[in-house]
């Protein structure tokens, strides 16, 4: 394990107005969808985890823990880490229309031009 990433849990659609309240204020946003329903909102109150950058060819992994009733998201590591090296995992989004694709710059070999 390297972190775990914590934030508010709220439903899907409080996640979508809060995002729309930050980008109105020109903040970053930081979240992460648990299963559809749940979102971990990171942007007020999360760990450093939520600084953690996507990458097509990671050496973390972010896995969903079922923990007393309730979800965690962990980072943990998927290969040996060297001291320095910056950490980033697969963000996993789903795919979506041209216009709102982001584009990936992490560098790998593999990479797949985009995040989502
Ligand atoms: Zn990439």
């Amino acid at each position: 394990m390297v972190i775990e990433y914590m934030g508010d849990i709220l439903r899907a659609e409080v996640a979508m107005r809060k995002e729309l309240l930050y980008k109105a204020k020109n903040r970053p946003a930081y979240m992460f969808r648990i299963y559809g329903e749940r979102v971990i909102d990171a942007t007020r109150s999360g760990s450093p985890a939520r600084y953690i950058n996507h990458s097509c060819s990671p050496n973390c992994v972010a896995e969903v823990v079922t923990f007393e009733r309730g979800h965690k998201i962990i980072i943990s590591a998927a290969r040996r880490i060297e001291r320095g090296e910056e950490l980033c995992y697969d963000y996993k989004l789903t795919p979506v229309a041209d216009q709102s694709k982001i584009p990936c710059h992490c560098g790998a070999a593999n990479c797949r031009k985009w995040i989502n």
